[in-house]
């Protein structure tokens, strides 16, 4: 994929971008391994004061940044402002809370293990590598990037081909806020390369948030070089209906959360399971809500979502429709490619799906829901669970018993109740099965990238 701005509502080639040479990678390299040692010496609270300063400067610049999202990958201003609002959150959040999550612990009284004193102190690894998506630019980077380097990390990035604008403002963000130079550095590469960086002693650990196919990749040179992974990988996450759910306001969160990011969301709900008590209301409100969603112009205030962000993940979503229309779906709005310019693709309801389609199974990163009734809830947790995937979950009921059922029983990083997945600073994210391993974000994230060292003292 070549390194480049291409703008998604037009279709048109704005910046390309030659990518960093063996000698470039080596220096930036070298940079972040020298880096280290001063970056590991810091004090939490050095860190911290740096990272607040990159805060305000994704706040000070926010209009200008959303614009480049928008250019970049296709999402409407207003989500895009909201993306740097809340990097700049998560950012202060680690900024606040990273002492607390690293201090020292001691598990037991020394004695039961024979010691004057026994702790567990985290400290930092070294460099970290980062392959990133398109989707979140801002936000997939900085959920990574700030604990990281609270832990006293540096970190090298490999972002989308697709956002390079937006890798290199990151590339710089962390140096004009006072961190030094090789702390937090892009690196502009192709994906065939960025395996091989593994290979280097250098690099200590890598994360990467993107598809089952890269995920592998990277995760079998991790394995091979000995080397820690996360991975945030894809989710068909269902959105489970029971018939004591407000439906009304069910349909509505699931149309949001199909179509946010014009359904290129790791979290997103696409497949729909409800129960046959509230099927057809739910499916009649739900539909409607669909085919009312605008795909427009990512800078227009009328626009519900933006285009797909490249041309060929618009055309992976239509085949996947494609195929399950041949095989007997019924598409029951959307599904048409739109003539014009640019990568759109409308709000899309099928239903009929059999295992037989590929979209039973696979992820559609498109806005693209898939309605199934169900008899109860078994059937709805069976459903939900035949999936290679295992990210997140919504499960909609007012039954506390049902809510403890679905709790308990969904193979998932995590079930909301009465309410879209969404990520917080504060809380773990990431999923089990093809989603992944590791959690991002809270004490969980943080302590991903540390060595958690013993010491035991006679
Ligand atoms: P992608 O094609 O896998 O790309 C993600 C990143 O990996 C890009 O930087 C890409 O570089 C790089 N890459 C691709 N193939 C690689 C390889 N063989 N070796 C090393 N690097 C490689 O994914 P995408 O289409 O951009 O993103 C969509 C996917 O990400 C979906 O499956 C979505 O569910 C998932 N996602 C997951 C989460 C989560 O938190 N679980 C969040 C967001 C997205 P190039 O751009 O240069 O190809």
């Amino acid at each position: 994929m070549p390194i480049a701005t291409v703008n998604p509502a037009t279709g048109q080639t704005l910046k390309t971008f030659e990518a960093h040479t063996a000698e470039q990678v080596e220096r930036i390299l070298a940079r972040a391994h020298a880096t280290n040692g001063a970056l590991a010496a810091t004090t939490f609270a050095q860190r911290g004061a740096w990272m607040r300063r990159a805060a305000d400067l994704l706040d000070a610049e926010a209009a200008e940044l959303a614009a480049l999202i928008a250019t970049e990958m296709g999402k409407t201003l207003p989500t895009a402002a909201y993306e740097v609002a809340k990097s700049a959150r998560g950012m202060r959040h680690y900024a606040e809370h990273a002492e607390a999550y690293l201090a020292d612990e001691r598990p037991v009284p020394p004695a039961e293990v024979g010691a004057s004193d026994a702790r567990v102190v985290y400290q930092p690894l070294g460099t970290i590598l980062a392959v990133m998506p398109w989707n979140y630019p801002f936000w997939q980077v900085i959920r990574f990037a700030a604990p990281a380097l609270m832990a006293g990390n540096t970190a090298l990035l490999k972002h989308a081909s697709s956002v390079p604008q937006c890798a290199l403002y990151l590339g710089e963000l962390f140096t004009r806020a006072g961190f030094p130079a090789g702390a937090f550095q892009t690196l502009l590469l192709e994906a065939a390369r960025t395996t091989r960086l593994l290979d280097d002693p250098r690099v200590r650990a890598v994360t990467l948030t993107g598809s089952v196919g890269a995920g592998a990749a990277v995760a079998e040179a991790a394995g091979r070089n000995i080397k820690k992974s996360v991975l945030e990988l894809g989710g068909t996450d269902v959105f489970i209906v029971l018939p004591s759910a407000d439906v009304a306001k069910a349909a509505e969160a699931g149309v949001a959360s199909r179509t946010q990011n014009s359904g290129q969301s790791c979290i997103a709900a696409k497949r729909f399971y409800v129960h046959e008590a509230v099927y057809a209301e739910f499916e009649e409100r739900f539909v409607a809500g669909m085919a009312a969603q605008k795909a427009g112009d990512p800078f227009a205030a009328d626009t519900s979502f933006g285009p797909l962000a490249t041309e060929q993940g618009r055309a992976d979503a239509h085949a996947l429709v494609e195929d399950a229309r041949s095989k007997g779906a019924t598409v029951r709005t959307g599904g048409a490619v739109p003539d014009g310019p640019g990568w759109f693709y409308p709000a899309t309801v099928l239903t009929g799906v059999t295992p037989r389609m590929r979209i039973y199974r696979e992820e559609c990163f498109g806005p693209v829901a898939c309605l199934y009734p169900v008899r109860d809830l078994a059937e709805a947790v069976e459903r939900a669970n035949d999936s290679p995937f295992g990210l997140s979950s919504s499960v909609w009921t007012s039954d506390p018993d049902e809510i403890t059922a679905l709790a308990a029983r969904i193979e998932a990083g995590a079930v909301f109740v009465n309410g879209n997945t969404a990520s917080f600073p504060q809380l773990p994210f990431g999923g089990i099965k093809d989603s992944g391993y590791g959690r991002e974000l809270s004490g969980f994230g943080i302590r991903e990238f540390v060595n958690v060292k013993t010491v035991w003292v006679s």
